[in-house]
């Protein structure tokens, strides 16, 4: 034989498509079709008509005689509603109903025959089709929003017949497609290689000879489907998957719809095939099929039951993980393993985040303390700059905790279990020194309809063929139990220590931030909200342990890895600012009920920081007559006020030895000094406390940076590592005026115009505080633009230590090493600090999270202006507030003032709390420098125990001692979801006890 192998290697593809394929259907007859907005509207309608405006529903009913089929084949119908075959689930789709509107599978590009069971006479099909627009890549486009969509008919029905199915032939079909793609994937000097294609030419060879080609056919191939070794291959268990986004270039009403047709097509997979198995995560969607498909959901718990339908994650959504706070992650698992364990009795042991923007050194603890060890993520193959060296390997976070992690080393979650898979997957996997074992996820995702029966049939046939590795069905528990197994017997894991940092999609930390403010003061509210039942228990108030679960999600999907770090269409971030606003309304009504049935009458101070605080207030609410109050040019007053942390007081105006003092261009208040220049810029920022400079010589601080933003290909993702280097400071201001002249508060106000944007930035130095606060109101008109405020700062520092939930991570100030350099733009919680031994300059703030850290200062993302997927993204009225804070040795006044600026003192009317049962005491009183409360709140078991959650927050160990009025009988800690641990010893009402460095802790006091 001399047959040119590429010339083969074509024939081959033809030919299994022009020749091969179509002996799969030897018949086929068109259906009748009508098509409607309702199933009681429909009328007449044609195979190549177009039908969908854009994110409207049609119905379309298609019917027609079932053909004759021979013994051993079936009849399905093929419907083709205008797919595009290269881009599963970002299109149109389908869900069949049978004639009870059950849902029965969806329709996608790559799964378009629906089997027909009847074994005669009129078959009838309904499909609920959803034209959702397809989005060009990386360009602006109309389509997010249903305001700008337009009506335009988007898709053609291509296709509707009733066709015959000859199993052999379509198991020839699976043959040849297997054995081709081995052959393609191995080496050409491969020997393998020619004998695969010479074999797969005969088979073709026979198939045009004659009609019981196929049958010889198949016998030709099957020593080739068969000749693997046993022994010595690595292994892959490949798990059924749909990573269904919770919403993106969809709103979550067509996610909802997605999860449907996936979940049914899932379900109906299972029913053919009792082998096949499908890891689904996020409780939400299946809280979704619960509350829409109730039928659907009955047939899933059923498969869970067996085995088969495997919930996944623990969590309530695949939420992003740098922007949420500490807490919100926290309780992305205790829904999350409370509705799996509610509805399924199943808790989740691995966590599921395969398409998350990166992984804070906070994590493995949180995820320890909801039982979980074991990880599963593949974002980190998209890294830009640098590879994580390992597959598998044990990741250590901040405090020490350990998880066992897994790179599904195929570098996809949407496998289609190819012959090309699975060798990139072998060669690729960095610890075959120590393991076998790798975890291929497999399935179209988004509405693409999950994995599909052709997939399963190459899983089956490639674990057989010389060349490949084996190849397993199964779930991520299988996976994990395999390496388990390995380490047991003495396997040397590999460890990662610290944050897993996503090197690339960095402006997710900075767009959209209307979405992520909202989401702040939701997570800021609902800490409150809980606080407020924590006093109202201790009170002797009946509280219901639940009544903010219903808030908490509807807040916890919109911290999904799509919406929080503002990468959606414009739809879905309208909806999420809605919904937020909603919440948040909701959560200060219910705060400001609660705090009128525990507190007596007369002005208060609400202090809901861990701290007592001795501050100056800035409010509407009158002191009673005394003390020191200095009156506003606005008509609001500051006065000084004291609280302990925790809890209010009344909210007296206390003299004050501190003041502020403004003269000409510069103020003070004796332990900051400030001044600045013509244009409204601080040319010193003097500690003087410490007797140093802020500033470098020649240097302006908290000047506004423009900078050209258009990244080369995910517009609202990305910023690119150049984008700042071209950035434009604003100078010119058009006005510059001292709004509070002391002597509590002094204020100056600058206004500057640049372009299409302006910008108010106040500098507010308040008497007795040590840091100068920079409060931003924006009216962002720039396209394509990133906006930051810099900070250049005269100290010496190699990294610069950033708070991040649950704790704090170094990042270098340096483009050293390559790893350095990529960390260009890092995200940071309400803190940025950088610090020789004995002194150190924070920069805080109070919702925003892309910072970029540099030799010698901060400079914080402001707002970006992306036009890709959200034409007008970032754009409008925004307010945050930054601060700059000098500071001796330790993180611990950086960690007090950083929590002090994002739990400001609010003084409210008091209101009708009757002494002695109200009380002002906290419910609990935490002593201990350096450690944060992250939430204080009823036990969810209704027993009335408090639950305490709280962490070392500067990298210290620290005594801990915490004490509640009502006296503590019984105290210990708990995991997440609130199950007692070990106990302490409690003496005299107090709980004493050392917390690790950054180590989290949720108490459970029984009082
Ligand atoms: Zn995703």
């Amino acid at each position: 034989m001399h047959d040119d192998r590429e010339l083969v290697e074509e024939r081959i593809t033809r030919e299994l498509a022009e020749r091969v394929r179509p002996l799969g259907h030897p018949d086929r007859r068109p259906l009748t079709v009508e098509a409607g907005p309702t199933l009681d509207a429909l009328a007449p309608f044609e195979v190549g008509e177009r039908w969908g405006a854009p994110w409207t529903t049609t119905w379309f009913r298609f019917s027609g005689d079932r053909p004759p089929a021979r013994d051993g084949h079936r009849v399905e119908a093929i419907v083709d509603l205008g797919f595009r075959a290269d881009s599963p689930g970002f299109q149109c789709e389908g869900l069949v109903r049978d004639s009870a509107g059950r849902a029965v599978q969806g329709l996608h590009p790559r799964r378009t025959a629906v089997p027909v069971d009847a074994p005669a006479g009129l078959v009838e099909i309904v499909v609920e089709a959803a034209s959702n627009p397809m989005f060009p890549q990386f360009r602006p486009s109309l389509m997010g929003s249903p305001d700008t969509a337009g009506k335009e008919l988007l898709y053609r029905l291509e296709r509707a017949d009733l066709v015959v199915v000859d199993p052999a032939a379509e198991a020839l079909v699976h043959d040849i497609d297997a054995l081709d793609g081995v052959m393609r994937s191995l080496p050409l000097a491969d020997p393998r290689r020619a004998r695969l294609l010479r074999a797969i030419e005969q088979a073709l060879d026979v198939v045009a000879a004659g009609p019981d080609g196929v049958g010889e056919a198949r016998q030709l191939l099957a020593a080739s489907l068969e000749g693997a070794p046993t022994r010595d291959r690595h292994r892959v268990v490949a798990t059924g998957h749909a990573h269904i986004d919770t919403a993106w270039l969809w709103p979550m009403r067509e996610t909802i719809r997605k999860c449907i047709r996936t979940f049914a097509s899932a379900v109906a997979m299972m029913d053919a095939d009792p082998a096949y198995r499908f890891a689904c995560s996020s409780a939400q969607h299946y809280s979704w099929i619960e509350e829409h498909e109730p039928e659907l959901f009955e047939r899933i718990r059923a498969h869970v039951a067996g085995g088969q339908f495997i919930p996944v994650g623990g969590m309530w959504v695949e939420a992003d993980m740098n922007l949420p706070s500490g807490e919100s992650l926290v309780r992305q698992l205790v829904h999350g393993q409370r509705y799996f364990r509610e509805r399924f009795g199943v808790r989740c042991r691995e966590v599921w985040l395969p398409d998350v923007f990166g992984y804070p050194a906070g994590l493995p603890q949180v995820f320890a303390a909801a039982g979980i060890r074991r990880f599963v993520t593949q974002k980190l193959s998209w890294n830009r700059t640098n590879r994580i060296p390992h597959h598998t390997f044990w990741w250590e976070g901040v405090d020490g905790s350990r998880i066992l992690t897994h790179f599904p080393p195929g570098d996809t979650y949407n496998a289609e279990v190819t012959a090309a898979e699975l060798v990139h997957a072998t060669a690729n996997f960095a610890d075959h020194g120590w393991s076998r074992w790798s975890l291929l996820p497999y399935g179209y995702g988004d509405g693409g309809g999950g994995p599909t029966k052709e997939m399963l049939e190459r899983a089956r046939r490639l674990d057989g063929v010389d060349g490949m590795p084996a190849v397993e069905l199964g779930t991520p528990a299988t996976f994990f139990e395999h390496v388990e197994a390995e380490i047991a017997a003495g396997a040397d894991v590999p460890t990662w220590r610290g944050e897993l940092y996503f090197e690339t999609h960095r402006g997710t930390l900075t767009s959209q931030l209307g979405t992520k403010l909202g989401n702040r003061r939701c997570e800021r509210l609902l800490r409150e909200a809980e606080l407020w039942m924590a006093h109202a228990v201790t009170a002797g108030h009946d509280v219901d342990a639940h009544e903010l679960d219903g808030l908490w999600r509807q807040v916890l999907p919109l911290q999904f890895h799509d919406v929080l770090p503002g990468s959606s269409i414009a739809w879905v971030h309208a909806d999420a600012e809605a919904t937020f606003d909603a919440v948040a309304g909701e959560l200060e009504d219910r705060i400001a009920a609660r705090r009128n049935a525990l507190t007596p009458p007369g002005p208060i101070v609400v202090n809901t920081a861990t701290t007592a605080r001795d501050e100056v207030v800035i409010t509407d609410v009158h002191p009673p007559a005394g003390g020191q109050v200095q009156e506003l040019d606005d008509g609001r007053l500051a006065y000084r006020v004291a609280v302990p942390g925790l809890t209010w007081a009344s909210a007296e105006a206390r003299a004050a030895s501190d003041r502020v003092v403004v003269t000409d261009r510069s103020m003070t208040n004796g332990s900051l000094a400030v001044s600045w220049d013509l244009e409204g810029h601080l040319v010193s920022i003097i500690d003087v406390t410490h007797a140093r400079g802020l500033l470098p010589s020649g240097r302006r601080g908290a000047v506004l940076e423009v900078a050209s933003d258009q990244p080369v290909r995910y517009d609202a993702w990305d910023v690119e590592s150049w984008t700042t280097r071209q950035a434009v400071a604003v100078r010119e201001a058009e006005s510059i005026a001292v709004v509070a002249p002391g002597p509590l508060v002094g204020m100056v106000r600058v206004v500057r115009r640049f372009g299409p944007s302006s910008a108010t930035v106040t500098y507010v130095l308040r008497a007795g505080s040590p840091r100068l606060d920079m409060e931003i109101e924006l009216d962002w008109r720039h396209d394509e633009h990133l906006l930051s405020m810099s900070f250049p700062l005269d100290v010496r520092a190699d990294t610069a230590m950033c708070g991040v939930q649950f704790g704090a991570v170094r990042r270098p100030t340096h483009p050293t090493t390559s790893w350095d350099a990529a960390k260009f733009e890092v995200c940071a919680h309400r803190w940025v600090d950088v610090a020789e031994p004995g002194f150190g300059v924070a920069v805080l703030d109070d919702g925003r999270y892309g910072h970029g850290v540099f030799d010698g200062g901060v400079r914080v993302s402001l707002a970006r202006a992306a036009c890709y997927p959200d034409p007008g993204a970032d754009r409008g009225d925004h307010a945050v507030t930054l601060a700059v804070l000098p500071h001796g040795p330790g993180l611990a006044d950086v960690v007090r003032e950083a929590e002090a600026l994002n739990l400001p003192l609010a003084v409210v009317a008091g209101g009708r709390g009757d002494p002695p049962a109200a009380t002002s005491s906290p419910p609990i009183s935490v002593t201990a420098v350096g450690v944060e409360v992250d939430a204080v709140k009823p036990a969810d078991d209704g027993s009335g125990d408090l639950i305490v959650r709280l962490h070392e927050a500067c990298g210290d160990r620290r005594a801990v001692t915490v004490h509640s009025d009502r006296r503590i009988v019984a105290a210990c800690r708990a995991d997440l979801e609130e199950r007692p641990g070990a106990g302490f010893e409690v003496s005299d009402g107090i709980v004493a006890f050392t917390l690790r460095p950054f180590e989290l802790a949720t108490l459970r006091l029984t009082r």
